[in-house]
């Protein structure tokens, strides 16, 4: 039986990758697995990934999908490897911390576009002002075709296997959002990017683009940016926690500050102003449901004895979600590792 592969990966553009595909069509006896996915090659030239002299880059499956949309079709997540099996220095799944029992939920952000600005834009100037969009209804806020769009995005979603929670209309017109949950750095990530992608060759069929872009209509205007909001726990988190425990992981989280600006997304002082959604970008704060911290506490973690998950509001839309899940990873296991060297001197 022939079975449709589509091998996705993502490219070596600056300062974020762009997702690339391509079908291979190969014979299986049985709906295949993992496993049994070969390797397969593509022209690094054209990708920003290899010179013309030598331009074979090549494609490791590392996560299956169902693919909804095609007969007897797969989506094959991949990593991009060099000629001599190593990581490519664009890869950044095959370069973070990983554990299963991280869990992450990202709230992606987005614009649907047609012809250069946001759907339900008119030609020249701008709609009435924010107010009613954000979970709005109705003609006048959110159009007609976004929701056929977000609609079908979120069946794709369910039909491939990934954990979509919940879609919503956003403060900006023409600006949505959708949350996706998953357990492990790696996996969370990877169900990111494929949703991105379904989304993304969902919409061709309708003329719009999606726009990840954190702040594409500038910051002279009062239009909201985009996030990708990024909802974390460990096993640690969700069964221990506890008020000291707490206090030791933001302080980590401040004098981390920089190194996790700088995996949450480039351009992201146009948006973290500290005027709207978060706080600035040179600062760190935390607060109980305070949506204008850095991180939000939400009731149910105080109200359980400082245990369960967090949010941090800082990512932006157009971010890795590698690089957020890997260094909020490293950030917790550096506080479990201070407490395991201070247990063992006190003992
Ligand atoms: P907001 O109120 O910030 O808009 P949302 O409802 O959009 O919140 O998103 C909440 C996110 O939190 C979801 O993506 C969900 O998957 C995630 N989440 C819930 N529980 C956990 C948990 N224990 N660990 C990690 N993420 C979680
Ligand atoms: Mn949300
Ligand atoms: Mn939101
Ligand atoms: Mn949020």
């Amino acid at each position: 039986m022939k079975f449709k592969l589509e091998y996705i990966w993502l490219d070596g553009y600056e300062p974020v990758p762009n997702l690339r595909s391509k079908t291979k069509i190969v014979d299986f006896e049985t709906e295949p697995t993992l496993d049994q996915l070969p390797l397969w090659n593509f022209d690094g030239s054209s990708t920003r990934q290899a010179d013309g002299s030598s331009s074979d880059c090549f494609l490791q499956p590392v996560a299956l999908f169902p693919d909804p949309a095609r007969n007897r079709g797969h989506l094959v997540m991949c990593e991009v490897l060099l000629p001599d099996g190593t990581p490519h220095p664009s890869n950044n799944r095959a370069a973070i911390a990983d554990d299963p029992d991280a869990w992450f939920g990202f709230e992606q952000e987005y614009f649907l576009y047609k012809d250069g600005s946001p759907l339900g834009f008119p030609k020249e100037g701008f709609p009435a002002p924010q107010g009613e969009y954000y979970t709005g209804v109705g003609f006048k806020n959110v159009g007609d075709i976004a929701r056929q769009i977000v609609d079908e995005h979120i069946d794709l979603c369910i039909e491939a296997g990934i954990a979509i929670e919940g879609v919503n209309a956003e403060v900006a017109k023409g600006q949505w959002e959708f949350q996706i949950f998953g357990k492990g750095a790696k996996r969370a990530a990877d169900e990111l990017w494929i949703a991105r992608y379904l989304m993304l060759r969902l919409c061709e069929r309708y003329g719009v683009d999606v726009n990840f872009h954190p702040k594409p209509l500038g910051v002279d205007v009062d239009w909201n940016g985009s996030g990708l909001h990024t909802n974390f726990s460990t096993k640690h988190l969700r069964e221990i926690g506890g008020e000291e425990y707490f206090a030791a992981l933001m302080s980590a989280f401040s004098e981390a500050r920089d190194e996790h600006i700088a995996c949450y997304g480039p351009e992201n002082d146009l948006r973290l102003t500290g005027l709207h959604e978060t706080a600035a970008i040179d600062d760190f704060t935390y607060g109980i449901a305070d949506r204008g911290a850095s991180i939000r506490i939400p009731h149910s973690f105080v109200n359980s004895g400082h245990r369960g998950y967090l949010e941090d509001r800082r990512p932006n839309s157009m971010a890795d979600p590698y690089r957020i899940t890997g260094r909020i990873l490293q950030t917790i296991e550096s506080v479990t590792a201070q407490a395991l060297i201070e247990d063992a001197f006190a003992a």
